[in-house]
């Protein structure tokens, strides 16, 4: 039996690393739904060449170009943000969420309340919505699989445990591309300089979020929502090899880690083929090879954008989703070359600061403080950037 699925941001970097698993193993995988931003030509290649049943593309002034695209085929075409809602909650058992943003909440959120299985890449819905997603998966039975590297970890290390075993999670961070930068470089770094990570290869918003640590921030409260555990009980530790992906420690002192080469096929396996796995092409790990293995604490010094994710988890309600619109808001102007790379935490840090909102009850009150926040966030964009 071929398992269906569903690819949420079919045209990015997660997207292409599921096709190229799910394409290597057409026995156990059939791909039934693809999606994409604007980019209706590779969706539509992608939809012809899986043999897609539906092809969903968010920008509506692209559905004609799809349309036409898909001509001959039995793909049907379809654009804007309810049909993004039906390609998540189609016939497709496993959904593979990796789209970019809170742009995936919608989708995501309708997938979880459907009951799929959900292969999670797109760590901003749940930061955005945590509570919400994790209980409305509670309430329809949705399973969500980890894909974020770290957090697939965890979830490996965890299997066949009990919750109140563990005392501790060790999220393993790469430092990213500025790792070893003063304060003053920092000020100074370009796009290009940031999005270039050593160990990875990513879209340029996770890309960056990695370089100001903001990706192990969001990472913070996406593992306190996916396992349940406060604060106190997450630390983080730079691991600049990226090998040992993230830890579990016991309350009996055993600390289980996940290790393997940095190829997000390898995480992506897993939650494609849970609770089974998959033959992979990823580089074999050689220990020999990478030699020494280095841990050290983080720098929130030199990169805030740590501290400030800490803070929103603890102080909860509404601040991870204030977080995560400014945060969103900050990267796509320095994307843009507006702002400074370091303005990135300070607007963040002012967009908390202003924010005096009640703790979202609903996906439509998370999204209104998405809104708003994103309205202020240009004001203390002028306010502390000069
Ligand atoms: P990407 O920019 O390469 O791809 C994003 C995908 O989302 C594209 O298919 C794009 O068309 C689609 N998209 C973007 N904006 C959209 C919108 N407004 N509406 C609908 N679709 C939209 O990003 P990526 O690196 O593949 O990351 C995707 C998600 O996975 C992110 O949340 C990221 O944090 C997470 N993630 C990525 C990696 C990685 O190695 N790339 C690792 C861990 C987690
Ligand atoms: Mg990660």
């Amino acid at each position: 039996m071929t398992r269906k699925i569903a690819i949420l941001g079919a045209t990015g970097s997660i997207g292409t690393s599921t096709l190229d698993l799910v394409e290597r193993h057409p026995d156990r995988f059939e791909v039934v739904v693809v999606t994409a931003a604007t980019n209706s030509d590779a969706l539509a290649e992608i939809a012809r060449r899986t043999g897609a049943r539906l092809a969903v593309v968010a920008d509506q002034a692209r559905l004609g170009d799809l349309q036409a695209r898909l001509a001959g085929t039995d793909c049907r075409a379809a654009a804007g943000e309810e049909a993004l809602i039906e390609a998540a909650c189609s016939e497709a058992e496993l959904v593979i969420a990796a789209i970019v943003g809170c742009a995936g909440l919608k989708p995501v959120m309708a997938a979880v309340e459907a009951g799929k299985t959900i292969g999670l890449a797109n760590k901003e819905a749940l930061v955005t919505a945590g509570a919400l997603m994790t209980d409305a998966a509670a309430a329809s039975g949705s399973t969500i699989l980890p894909i974020d590297s770290e957090h697939n970890a965890i979830f490996q290390c965890l299997a066949g445990s009990q919750s109140n075993d563990v005392s501790r999670i060790i999220l393993t961070a790469s430092g990213g591309p500025f790792r070893t930068a003063t304060a003053e470089e920092l000020e100074t770094m370009t796009p290009a300089q940031a999005v270039a990570h050593p160990n990875w290869s990513m879209g340029a918003k996770i890309s960056t979020d990695s370089a100001t640590l903001m990706n192990k921030g969001l990472e913070l409260i996406e593992a306190h929502y996916l396992f349940g555990l406060p604060s106190r009980s997450i630390d983080i530790l730079i691991h600049p090899q990226s090998v040992v992906h993230s830890m579990v420690e016991f309350v009996d002192g055993s600390v289980l880690a996940q290790l393997g080469s940095p190829d997000m096929r390898i995480p992506i396996a897993y939650a494609l083929a849970w609770p089974e796995r998959l033959e992979t092409p990823a580089e074999r790990l050689d220990l020999k090879a990478v030699g020494r293995l280095d841990f050290d604490a983080p720098d929130t010094t030199r990169f805030p954008a740590l501290r400030l994710a800490r803070e929103a988890l603890e102080q909860g309600g509404a601040a991870p989703t204030v977080l995560n619109a400014a945060n969103e808001v900050a990267v796509a102007a320095f994307l843009a070359g507006n702002i400074r790379f370091t303005d990135i935490a300070r607007i963040v840090e002012d967009s908390l600061a202003q924010a005096g909102y009640l703790p979202p009850q609903s996906i439509a009150d998370v999204l209104d403080i998405d809104r708003e926040t994103r309205l202020n966030a240009q004001t203390s964009m002028k306010a502390v950037c000069n």
